[in-house]
C-alpha cells in the first residue's frame, strides 16, 4: 500500500468495538498492559511497553511476504549477517555530515573511485561521483546535469517558449524518468517498441534528437525484459548524427541493474565510459551491488559532464563540503555496507556470485521453454532475469493466472502488458539475485509443473482486466 494515503486506500478507522489483542501482550508487564488494538491514525494517548509495542509491530510486518520468494524485485533481499552487524553499528551515521564523520565520507569516495575504475573511467582523477538513495535519485541528477549544459548551451535561447528541452529514450525506461520529465518540466521522447525488438532502436533515438535535446537515456538493462540496450549503437548514431548536422547529444546510461552485472561476466561489452559519449551512469548499490536497500550511485566522466554550479558548498555541520543530492540527511550505513560488499568480494567474488545467479536464471529459463506451455521473450543470458508468455495454441489460461496461481504458493512472479507498440503482448518476469539458489529454482519448478494441469482444464483464463489492474503493475515489480 502507497504511503501516501488518500481517502480511498487510506487506513479505516474501525467503527465497531476494538478488538483486544493477546492478552499475553499485557500480562508480559500489567503495569503498561495493552488489552485493547492501539489506535491506527492518531497518536495513542499514552506509552505502550517496549517488549508489547515491539511483538505488536512485529506481528503486523508478519503478514508481508516472504522477500526470499519474491522474484519479482532487482532489490537485494540477503546479506552475510556480518554485514547486517555493521550496518546496525553504523546506523546513528548521518551521511551529510561529511566533517563529523570523516572516514564514512572517506569510504563514500572510495566507492565513487571503484566503480569509476569498474566503469573504465579514462581519466580517475577527472571522475565525479556520490551515493544517493537509490537509483532513481542517481537519474534525477544525471538528469539535471544534462538539462544544466544544455541550458547553458543554449543560454541565448533559453527559457522561452520555442526552447523546451527533451529527452530520448525508450518507452521500456522505468518510472523514475518520467518522474524526471515531469519534475523538471522536460519533454520525454519515446522511441517505441517494435515486433520483437522491446527497448530502444540506436536509429530511432537519433531521429528523436534535435536542438532542445538535452541527452539520451540507455538503459542497461531493461526493466521489462532484463535485455541491455545497444548503448555503443546509440552513441555510434548520435556520432553519425553530429557528422550530419553539428548536435553533439551526451548519452547517460542507466544501469541501475546492469552496471554492476556486465563489467563481470560480458567484460568485453563496450557500454561504459569506454565511450566517449557516455557523460554519466547510475547504479543502484541495493540491486546487482548486494546491499540492502537504500543506496545507489552517481557517476560523471569529467567536471564538464556535471556543472560546477549544481554543486552546493554547506559549511555550517564545519568544515566545507561539496553535495550534489535532493536529500539532505541519510543514513550513512547502506554506504558503509557496499564498501563492505567491495572490499568483501572484490572482482572475483563479484564474478563468482553473479556467475552463479546468471547460470541459475538460464538454467530456469530452459525449463520453462522445456514444459511446452510458454515462450522466451528473453533468455537471462544478459541480466540474470526473463520474461515469458504462453506459447499460441494455449488458449485456457494466460501469463496473469500463472502469476496469481504461483502467488498461492508464495511465489511473487510479476505479470504485466508491455508498453507501446506492443501492448497486446503480456508476460510473466522472473528476477534472480543472489541466494535464490538452485533448490529454490527447484521448488519454483515444482509448482509450476503442479500447475500446469489445472491451468490446462481452465474453460478460459480467469483473471479479469479488472483483478490483473489490482495485481501487479510493471512499475511496482521492481
Ligand atoms: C530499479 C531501476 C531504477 C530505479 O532504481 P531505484 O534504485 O529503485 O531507485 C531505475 N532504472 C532502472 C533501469 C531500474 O532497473
Amino acid at each position: 500500500m502507497s504511503p501516501l494515503f488518500d481517502g480511498e486506500t487510506g487506513p479505516r478507522e474501525c467503527s465497531e468495538p476494538k478488538l483486544a489483542v493477546n492478552p499475553f501482550y499485557g500480562l508480559a508487564d500489567p503495569a503498561a498492559g495493552m488489552l485493547e488494538d492501539p489506535p491506527r491514525t492518531r497518536l495513542p494517548d499514552g506509552p505502550t511497553a517496549p517488549d508489547t509495542a515491539y511483538q505488536y509491530v512485529y506481528d503486523e510486518l508478519m503478514l508481508d511476504g516472504n522477500a526470499r520468494l519474491n522474484l519479482a524485485t532487482f532489490v537485494t533481499t540477503w546479506m552475510e549477517p556480518q554485514a547486517g552487524k555493521l550496518m546496525a553499528e553504523s546506523r546513528d551515521k548521518n551521511l551529510v555530515d561529511k566533517d563529523e564523520y570523516p572516514r564514512t565520507a572517506e569510504l563514500e569516495r572510495r566507492c565513487v573511485a571503484m566503480l569509476a575504475d569498474l566503469w573504465n573511467a579514462p581519466d580517475p582523477r577527472q571522475v565525479i561521483g556520490c551515493a544517493t538513495v537509490g537509483s532513481s535519485e542517481a537519474c534525477m541528477l544525471a538528469g539535471l546535469s544534462l538539462k544544466r549544459r544544455w541550458a547553458q548551451r543554449n543560454a541565448d535561447r533559453y527559457p522561452s517558449r520555442e526552447a523546451r528541452p527533451n529527452l530520448v529514450m525508450g518507452i521500456n525506461v522505468q518510472v523514475c524518468w518520467e518522474k524526471f520529465c515531469n519534475y523538471w518540466d522536460v519533454e520525454a521522447r519515446h522511441v517505441p517498441m517494435e515486433g520483437d525488438r522491446f527497448h530502444c532502436d540506436p536509429q530511432g533515438a537519433a531521429e528523436l534528437c534535435d536542438e532542445n535535446t538535452i541527452g539520451v537515456v540507455g538503459i542497461l538493462g531493461s526493466t521489462y525484459d532484463g535485455s541491455y540496450e545497444p548503448i555503443a549503437e546509440m552513441c555510434a548514431a548520435l556520432d553519425a548524427l553530429q557528422e550530419r548536422t553539428g548536435l553533439d547529444i551526451p548519452v547517460h546510461v542507466d544501469g541501475a541493474s546492469g552496471a554492476m552485472v556486465a563489467p563481470f561476466l560480458t567484460p568485453d561489452l563496450v557500454w561504459d565510459f569506454r565511450l566517449p559519449r557516455v557523460a554519466s551512469i547510475n547504479t543502484s548499490g541495493h540491486k546487482y551491488g548486494l546491499v540492502y536497500p537504500g543506496v545507489g550511485w552517481a557517476i560523471w566522466r569529467d567536471h564538464e559532464a556535471l556543472p560546477e554550479d549544481l554543486i552546493f558548498r554547506v559549511n555550517y555541520l564545519g568544515g566545507d563540503m561539496p553535495t550534489f543530492s535532493l536529500n539532505f540527511s541519510r543514513p550513512g550505513s547502506q554506504v558503509i555496507a557496499q564498501y563492505y560488499t567491495f572490499l568483501r568480494l572484490g572482482r572475483e567474488g563479484f564474478t563468482a556470485v553473479q556467475r552463479a545467479t546468471s547460470d541459475i536464471c538460464r538454467s530456469l529459463a530452459e525449463r520453462v521453454e522445456a514444459l511446452g506451455d510458454f515462450e522466451l521473450i528473453t533468455r537471462g543470458d544478459e541480466l540474470p532475469a526473463f520474461a515469458f508468455t504462453t506459447a499460441p495454441d494455449v488458449t485456457a489460461y494466460d501469463v496473469f493466472d500463472v502469476s496469481r496461481r504461483l502467488r498461492e504458493s508464495g511465489w511473487l512472479v510479476p505479470a504485466y502488458t508491455f508498453p507501446p507498440n506492443r501492448q497486446d503482448l503480456a508476460v510473466c518476469r522472473i528476477v534472480c539475485r543472489n541466494a535464490f539458489s538452485a533448490d529454490l529454482s527447484d521448488l519454483l519448478m515444482e509448482d509450476l509443473t503442479r500447475l500446469l494441469p489445472e491451468l490446462r482444464r481452465q474453460p478460459h483464463p480467469m483473471v479479469t482486466d479488472r483483478d490483473a489492474e489490482t495485481m501487479f503493475h510493471h512499475d511496482q515489480a521492481e
